[in-house]
């Protein structure tokens, strides 16, 4: 969505504090959730219609403050709402629980 030249962005920075907490989540080996991507934007795609959309307009090297104080005041909610979906996606997968992405060879 970012125009290349464009000095601005503009941004769902909600969906950029998902991203790193779906990101997080997954790295934990003890979690039981397939890792494809199908399944990652099945989760993120739960835990954003849980959660309200905050769009900013930033310069470019600006986003990370904003990402900052942002992502303190909201990752109690973004957390809950991310392991809710992920444990949604792992009880009804959107690909069934037969294919490939699940076979360990
Ligand atoms: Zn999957």
């Amino acid at each position: 969505m970012n125009k290349g030249d464009s000095p601005f962005l503009f941004e769902n920075i909600m969906e950029l504090v998902v991203d790193e907490v779906i990101e997080d989540l997954l790295k934990v080996p003890t979690l039981q959730v397939c890792r494809c991507d199908r399944c990652y934007i099945d989760i993120k795609a739960l835990a954003l219609n849980r959660l309200p959309p905050k769009y900013v307009v930033t310069e470019r090297g600006e986003i990370f403050a904003k990402l900052g104080t942002f992502r303190n005041q909201v990752r109690v909610d973004v957390l809950k709402a991310v392991i809710e979906a992920i444990e949604i996606v792992r009880q009804r997968p959107s690909h069934s629980a037969l294919s490939p992405v699940f076979k360990k060879e």
